[in-house]
């Protein structure tokens, strides 16, 4: 499978300039060696006039539908790759896709140190994709790559060349013409070629939202086509599509009217419905938080740090939950979070139970106090390491709840996310991911400083080698507690 980006030269602009862009020498041809085959950079033509770079992927589809095989961690390869005869190594699928990020990382972050000044630059390009697999066929090619401004040529590739009776295959040779910042064009295509392969070779992890999302910015939200879009590329893991589609909606919040959120859920659901769904980890975590504080006999509740309001949701739906309070310092997730409660159009009695409101969990918050139970689901690492005393201080020290349920990644279980990278962070605003002795280490001694007890627990699969993807620590202040928070501390 290959794909070639062209682009021509000024008589001040010499169009090998794209060897910096791309970080990979005109000179040379280069192997890199990826998940599932080889990797090749080459340049057909390279003059001041104009210049190509062609990425060529080997794609080994034996080891490819083995590898598939290993895995049984919930997510079994798509079924049209269950096989050994598979068209893998001819297609532009998923797959190249992967390989465009990881050898073309820097140039698709827009990052070129040896030529800064390139890198805002729009240049005309021409992009070749000789067999693009297009579930949609060629309309659907046009209508996902026009409205980011390119020319779009699609034309389906017979089935085979000496019987045209036969008609068109699903694949079609694509040619995608246009001004662009290159690393711009790089994320079109890492987010549209699996869209339109619609047949994601790896298990889709929580952590690709992010990536989707990261890839998308400053396009998707605004393309008319994003539900589609987003659903594909999390190969439609309905749990997935609505973290997206609710985190693009932040991006949209600005002309967001009122049934945006509601309309973008149904669309979801029945665009995805007769898929197999796996419990997402998101729903695991809020089932364990609810479960220990059930068996803690919590029944008035703070959700510090909130989000979205979706564990507020889920505890509403309970009555043993009295109060429930969800705070956060960011005004958009509460609105977010009011908007999916629907706080306006709520009962009175059940409006009684539910309370939002910002707050830092930096500062001591004398609204925080007196409560049974606090939950903080994977808030901590979205502090900086030198403002965690601060957060320890406001909770432990001064709201004082009974029970304190604290959820974080655990970083070791990482290396079984298959498409993160070695030693990325699950979530590009994480300041710190811990393993668990890291985790129990702090959390021992937080403990310690303000009469609690702890425990551990695993949510997620447990991993005999590297434990669950999150951990979650229980505190229970000690019953001979005569500390009055603030003035004791
Ligand atoms: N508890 C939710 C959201 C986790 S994301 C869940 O489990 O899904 C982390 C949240 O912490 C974000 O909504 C962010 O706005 C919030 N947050 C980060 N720093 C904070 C601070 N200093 N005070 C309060 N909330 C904070």
């Amino acid at each position: 499978m290959f794909l070639t980006i062209t682009t021509t030269g000024t008589p001040d602009r010499p169009a090998t300039d794209l060897g910096y862009l791309l970080h990979k020498h005109p000179d040379n041809a280069q192997v890199f060696s990826t998940a599932q085959g080889r990797a090749h950079v080459l340049y057909p033509e390279a003059d001041d006039q104009r210049c190509t770079a062609a990425l060529l992927l080997e794609i080994d589809p034996v080891a490819l539908v083995r590898k598939g095989r290993g895995k049984g961690r919930g997510g079994a390869p798509d079924a049209a790759l269950a096989q050994y005869v598979n068209d893998r190594p001819y297609a532009a699928s998923s797959l190249l896709a992967v390989a465009l990020s990881g050898v073309f990382k820097s140039a698709l972050r827009g990052v070129c140190p040896a030529r800064p000044e390139l890198v805002g630059q729009a240049l005309p390009l021409r992009i070749e994709v000789p067999a693009l697999p297009a579930r949609g066929g060629a309309a659907l090619v046009t209508k996902l790559f026009e409205p980011l401004g390119w020319t779009v040529t699609a034309e389906p590739v017979a089935l085979d060349g000496a019987f045209p009776e036969w008609g068109a295959s699903r694949y079609v040779r694509l040619v995608l013409e246009g001004e662009k910042v290159l690393a711009e064009a790089l994320r079109h295509l890492y987010v549209l070629l699996p869209v339109l392969d619609d047949a994601k070779h790896y298990w889709v992890s929580p952590d690709e939202v992010d990536k989707l999302l990261r890839a998308g910015e400053g396009w998707l939200a605004e393309h008319p086509e994003h539900k589609l879009i987003t659903s594909r590329y999390l190969a439609r893991r309905w749990a997935l599509t609505r973290e997206a589609m609710e985190r693009l909606e932040l991006v949209r919040l600005a002309d967001l009217d009122e049934l945006a959120v509601e309309e973008v859920d149904n669309a979801v659901d029945e665009a995805t419905d007769t898929e197999e769904k796996p419990v997402p980890l998101a729903v695991q975590r809020r089932d364990a938080i609810i479960d220990a504080l059930k068996s803690s006999g919590a029944h008035r509740v703070l959700d510090l740090g909130c989000g979205q309001g979706q564990l507020v949701q889920a505890l509403l739906k309970d009555v043993t939950f009295t109060e429930i309070v969800g705070t956060d310092v960011s005004m958009r997730a509460l609105t977010i979070a009011s908007r999916r409660l629907k706080l306006e159009r709520m009962g009175e009695r059940q409006a009684a139970r539910v309370k939002l409101f910002q707050g830092s969990l930096a500062y001591t918050d004398k609204r925080l106090k007196g409560y049974d139970a606090a939950v903080l689901s994977e808030v901590i690492e979205h502090l900086d390491l030198p403002r965690l005393p601060a957060l320890e201080y406001a909770v432990f020290g001064a709201a004082r709840p009974t029970t304190v349920i604290v959820t974080t990644p655990n970083v070791e279980y990482n290396v079984r996310w298959e498409s993160l990278p070695a030693g990325h962070v699950r979530h590009g605003d994480h300041r710190f991911e811990w393993t668990r002795a890291e985790f129990a280490d702090w959390a021992g001694k937080v403990a310690g400083r303000h009469g609690y007890t702890v425990e551990f627990r695993p949510v997620g699969p447990d991993d005999p080698e590297v434990g669950p993807p999150t951990q979650m620590a229980v505190f229970t202040k000690a019953a001979n507690d005569n500390t009055k928070g603030e003035q004791a501390a």
